[in-house]
């Protein structure tokens, strides 16, 4: 038994729905929202189980277990990615569906929220079974999805190539190429120029906001970023172009460290070449629960969901917390986080650069026409920076923290949408 099974406390405190449910009957009590419109968006629009079965290499079938949640389509289609793991439920799924919903809101992009998973473990299965997998999934859950209706992308153990397959086989079923059905795809089959960036990105222009806040300029600030892949791995390439010291970097593995400011191109090339950031000559290895509590202006925890808890939260020394993972901080955190006076960019806000450049990947299938890197930079800017306003403009009047504004503000436009759409009986 695993030390959370063993304790229910943490483990109702790291579940995913109860800490979605927190939040959410948090905010809408501070707005006093409508007890209707409270029922509609507590709970999904529509959840869709599907049983995939796949023919494996070796000649037996074997049938794989599927979901995809639609939480709202209030404001506009269902957006949000699909992941395969062994450990996927339906709780989680509708956990990261209704934060999708909130996410586009806060970025007030014209998208609902959704979220999608097959319980498998892709790194048994060949690329071939991954193929078969993929479409035959597709094909069962295609008459929900559509550039109108649902529009997926990767997440967790899914990539450009699995958005391609997915495309194509919901164009092979519409008898026409649909680009628009998926984002996340490889730049020849109507990708966007900037996604691979965009959460890092998206994380740095909200960083950069908070610090004129405090009026602090980012080449006196330092940084100390948990995950080297996507997200924190961009984030710290950027940052550090940008001047910010980065002076800890914490993988699964270890945390690299150096009080000047690491050199982040040199680190990338020897994971690169070790697979690893360990034994990196440009900086001290150091303790990774150390790390993430040491003193710094900035801390991005961009690895994964449950890593500031009611247990290590009360040991951060951050001035600001910028969430680039989904779900780092548990509900019961927050409140420590606050009395710590820890400024905190909630993650539907920090990391929305993501969702918002594959909108405007959407945008840019849809009309055929693509941008060049520059103008989806700028794009990109113009909603990180504007969110970032709204959800602080939206604290500060209403005597809140950040986390609480950018939940207000998200169920205030979503539950505007239904007001003004009206119930269809
Ligand atoms: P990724 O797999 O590219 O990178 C995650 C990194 O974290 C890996 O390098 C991994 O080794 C490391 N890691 C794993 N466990 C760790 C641990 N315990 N301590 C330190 N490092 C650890 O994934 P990603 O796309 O960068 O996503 C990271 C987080 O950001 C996830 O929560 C994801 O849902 C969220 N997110 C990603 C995007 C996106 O565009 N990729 C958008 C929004 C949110």
């Amino acid at each position: 038994m695993t030390a959370v099974a063993q304790n229910p406390a943490m483990e109702r405190e790291l579940n995913p729905w109860l800490a979605a449910e927190t939040r959410f009957d948090d905010a809408a009590d501070r707005l006093s929202l409508d007890e209707g419109i409270r029922k509609v968006l507590r709970s999904p629009s529509r959840e869709i189980t599907v049983y995939i079965p796949v023919l494996l290499d070796d000649g037996r079938i074997e049938v794989f277990t599927g979901y995809r949640v639609q939480h709202s389509i209030a404001r506009g289609p269902a957006k949000g990615g699909i992941r395969y793991a062994p450990d996927v439920t339906i709780e989680e799924v509708r956990a990261l569906a209704s934060w999708m919903t909130w996410k586009c809101a806060v970025a007030n992009i014209p998208y609902g929220g959704g979220k999608g998973g097959v319980i498998c473990n892709p790194t048994i299965l060949s690329m071939g079974e991954l193929e078969r997998l993929t479409r035959r999934y597709t094909a069962e859950i295609i008459e929900f999805i559509g550039p109108e209706k649902d529009i997926p992308a990767p997440d967790m153990n899914t990539n450009e190539q699995v958005m391609a397959w997915m495309m194509d086989t919901y164009s092979m079923h519409m008898r026409q190429t649909t680009t628009g059905v998926v984002t996340g795809k490889p730049l020849d089959l109507g990708g966007s120029r900037g996604r691979p960036e965009a959460t890092g990105r998206g994380c740095m222009i909200v960083t950069l906001e908070a610090l004129k806040r405090f009026g602090i300029k980012p080449e006196d600030a330092t940084v100390v970023i948990q995950g080297f892949g996507n997200v924190g791995g961009m984030a710290a390439r950027l940052m550090a172009r940008r001047g910010f010291n980065i002076v800890s970097i914490i993988e699964y593995d270890g945390a690299v460290y150096d009080a000047n400011g690491l050199d982040i191109e040199a680190l990338m090339t020897h994971r690169k070449e070790t697979g690893s950031i360990v034994d990196f000559a440009g900086g001290e290895m150091i303790d990774r629960d150390e790390a993430l509590a040491q003193k710094c202006d900035v801390l991005i925890p961009a690895a994964k969901e449950n890593v500031i808890t009611s247990l290590t939260a009360p040991k951060l020394k951050c001035r600001i917390l910028t969430e680039g993972a989904n779900g780092p901080t548990t509900a019961p955190a927050d409140d420590i986080l606050q009395d710590k006076g820890i400024f905190v960019i909630p993650d539907i806000l920090a990391n929305a650069g993501g969702v918002t450049v594959s909108y405007f990947e959407w945008v840019q299938d849809r009309q055929g026409f693509f941008w060049n890197e520059d103008l989806v930079n700028q794009r990109l800017e113009e909603i990180m920076v504007n969110g970032f306003r709204d959800v602080t403009a939206y604290g500060d009047k209403h005597k809140t923290n950040n986390r609480a504004a950018a939940y207000m503000l998200a169920l205030d436009r979503v539950a505007f949408a239904i007001k003004l759409r009206g119930l269809y009986a």
